[in-house]
């Protein structure tokens, strides 16, 4: 019987590759990066180094309002946000490029990305995907060219996360043939919209539709809201005022008091009404059409995670590009030591470029499934569905991470951090909202989490509480996963002699998933039957139950975007050159074993880890994976591939080097000259002697 030979302990495993036995392609790794839409990416980056659309700082509320407002001036004349419109009316029809090209506009200006956001990804989207021909052809010429800068009102100062229930309201007057948008009360003003502060002269407000005495629920009107003069009839509105960041938008409130509009300013493709009042819908529920008209909304998620991930990566790049530069304290040598060979600096920076690279690659696969619903390539109910559920579930980890990320890199490049000409602090208070709008993050992944629980409900429809039992137990034989893999990653380490050597088993791609996906599955099964008693009771109950398990449903849902994630990272790997894979898969490794370390202790009170291995993660990621990877961490953020113009920072920009050269070559020509004075500690070292 052939022996195997005993697996290599931490100590006696091949000393780690250099740059020299593997490096990364930096031009490779950029052009792959760039995704599926690079040449929208690279022409949006083009325009990004003209200073025209760069933020200044220190400019007051109403100069950086008219700026901003200028630069979408400037983005229509250059022809660069018409993309995802219709080719009729002079658009391009595609969705991929377009949000690919939106999401590198945070490198110029978060406020002036997002006051384009609210112009055509929000108010001219609305109308593309709500309206029919008619307001095609009739509306979005001037929302295209910015004739008609435009505010998209669905939240109100009273209800933001459950826009069902707004109290807008939108009643068909069939004399008149006229809807009358009414405001009831004061929580029902429109509230935060960018856009209706000053510029905006129409909006499409969201409202409950009523016609014959019957409210068929919230649907998109258009409604004309200023001109020349100010506001027109009927409608009023507040300035929002100073913002924690963004304060380039001129977000505001909105009330209407019996505003009337044509009937066909109904944007009618899930709902209309017709001269005589009546109502039809080629969606028979209420909730679903609800939920397939915000379905088309989808695009603000999927930008908004698009640009977490461009924000992540600049924050990096001159976080990572500083701690390569600067140095503090003289260890062994003479020499000062460089940030990036501290430890506790490669601790803080590279798993979150592993994440940051994770989410990179999980974003590049949601483009792509949006453009697929989008372009009609992939359309059915379960893509649109599926669609719907990345989005809940990967906007919200981005977002929160960028916040992270920007943070970290703010104090790990110390007082330089926080100074406004190196961008992290305003990067930092601008994105900070990227959690909340288009979905606060807390509630989709809610979303995520019904959608886990539907799934497994379908997949085991018919099965009794104990088959559910067993497979919470980890018995069931026809799961994906293999469970004997498992079960040998929880033993207890005796087997294997060595922590070191016990490592092996957990670091390996299969080990990785099995541990990711097992956490997933349990989760959700662990929920599925805890909440199975709520078909049985009465709603108010149900909902109680359901509330009870509120936190465990968030958790199930975050561990199941974070395999997405991690499965975006191992499929991106694939497609490596050899060198490029290997330097790649630590970073992977990274990504994985520190989601299972972030979770430990839930890996060790459900028994899939032993204590000891649980350990050897930890020692293998400070041993191993930080030490291989800091060769290679400016390589990893240079394939970023942004240019001196995108970064506008002056410590990534080489003056930390000139400084640090010029003082060394200071003291080295103090030192050849003989004329250095003698150090006090030396003399009474030499005294002594
Ligand atoms: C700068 C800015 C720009 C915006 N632009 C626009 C725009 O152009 N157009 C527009 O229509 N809207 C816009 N919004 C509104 C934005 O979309 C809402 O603020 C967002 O949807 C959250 O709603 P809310 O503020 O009412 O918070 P709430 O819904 O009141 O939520 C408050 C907190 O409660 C938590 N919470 C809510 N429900 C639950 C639950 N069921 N379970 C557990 N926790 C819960 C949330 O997680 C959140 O932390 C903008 C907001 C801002 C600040």
């Amino acid at each position: 019987m052939t022996q195997l030979a005993p697996r290599p302990t931490v100590s006696d495993a091949p000393p780690a590759p250099t740059s020299a036995t593997a490096g990364i392609d930096v031009a490779w790794l950029g052009e792959y990066l760039l995704g599926t839409w690079a040449e929208e990416r690279k022409h949006s980056r083009e325009l990004i180094k003209r200073p025209e659309l760069h933020r200044i700082d220190g400019l007051g509320m109403a100069e950086q309002r008219e700026r901003v407002l200028g630069q979408l001036g400037l983005l229509v004349d250059w022809g660069v946000v018409h993309r995802a419109f219709p080719k009729a009316v002079g658009g391009d029809d595609n969705h991929g490029g377009n949000i690919a090209s939106f999401e590198e506009l945070v490198l110029a200006d978060a406020s002036l990305q997002i006051k384009s956001g609210v112009q055509w990804g929000l108010f001219g989207s609305a109308v593309m995907h709500l309206g029919t021909e008619v307001h095609h052809k009739t509306l979005l010429p001037d929302i295209m060219s910015l004739k008609v800068p435009g505010a998209f009102a669905m939240t109100e100062t009273g209800h933001g996360s459950d826009v069902s229930a707004v109290g807008t309201t939108a009643t068909y007057d069939e004399a008149a043939g006229e809807f009358v948008i009414h405001t009831p009360f004061r929580a029902a003003w429109k509230d935060y919209l960018g856009n209706a502060a000053l510029h905006g002269t129409a909006a499409v407000v969201f409202a409950q539709l009523i016609t014959q005495g019957v409210n068929h629920g919230v649907h998109a009107f258009y409604v004309p809201i200023r001109d020349e003069n100010g506001f027109l009839p009927g409608v009023g509105g507040e300035d929002d005022g100073i913002k924690g960041g963004l304060n380039g938008i001129d977000n505001g409130r909105l009330h209407f008091t019996h505003v009337r509009i044509p009937r066909t300013n109904l944007l009618n493709r899930y709902g209309d009404v017709d001269e005589s009042g009546v109502y039809t819908s080629p969606i028979d529920s209420p909730g679903r059409r609800f939920f397939t008209m915000l379905g088309t909304l989808v695009q603000g998620r999927v930008s908004l995670d698009g640009s977490a991930v461009v924000a992540s990566k600049l924050a990096l790049t001159i976080a990572i590009t500083y701690a390569t530069q600067r140095r503090q304290f003289t260890a062994a040598s003479d020499e000062e030591v460089v940030l990036l060979d501290y430890q506790r600096h490669q601790r803080r920076l590279l798993p979150r470029l592993a994440e940051t690279y994770a989410m990179s690659f999980a974003h590049e696969t949601f483009l792509g499934a949006f453009d697929g619903v989008f372009s009609g390539a992939h359309d059915t109910d379960d893509d649109r569905q599926d669609l719907e559920t990345i989005a809940a579930a990967l906007k919200p980890l981005s977002t929160w991470a960028a916040l992270d990320i920007l943070q970290e890199a703010r104090e790990a490049c110390g007082g330089a951090g926080f100074l406004a000409q190196n961008r992290l602090t305003q990067l930092r208070a601008d994105l900070d909202i990227y959690t909340t709008f288009e979905g606060d993050n807390n509630v989709l992944l809610q979303l995520v989490a019904k959608r886990l629980l539907g799934d497994y409900a379908a997949k085991f429809k018919h099965a009794d509480a104990a088959t559910l039992a067993r497979f919470v137990a980890g018995n069931v034989g026809s799961t994906a996963l293999n469970r004997s893999g498992l079960r040998q990653l929880s033993q207890s380490i005796r087997d294997f002699g060595s922590t070191a050597r016990s490592v092996g088993y957990v670091r390996d791609e299969a080990s990785q998933r099995q541990l990711l996906t097992d956490r997933v599955q349990s989760m959700v099964a662990a929920l599925a039957g805890r909440l199975r008693a709520a078909s049985k009771l009465g709603p108010e109950a149900a909902a109680d139950l359901f509330n009870a398990n509120q936190n465990e449903l968030l958790e199930a849902a975050r561990a199941h975007a974070e395999l997405l994630q991690w499965e975006s990272f191992s499929a991106a790997l694939e497609k490596m050159p050899s060198d490029t894979k290997t330097v790649m898969t630590w970073l992977r490794d990274l990504f994985g074993l520190g989601l299972i370390e972030k979770n430990l202790a839930w890996y060790l009170i459900n028994g899939r880890l032993a204590p000891n291995r649980a350990r050897a993660i930890t020692d293998y990621i400070d041993d191993r994976l930080l030490p291989r990877l800091r060769p290679h961490a400016l390589d990893l953020v240079n394939a970023f591939g942004f240019a001196p113009e995108h970064l506008r920072a002056e410590i990534a920009s080489g003056a930390e080097q000139v400084r640090q050269d010029e003082a060394a070559a200071y003291y080295a020509e103090l030192r050849a000259s003989g004329a250095a004075p003698v150090d006090e500690k030396t003399l009474k070292a030499r005294k002594k002697r």
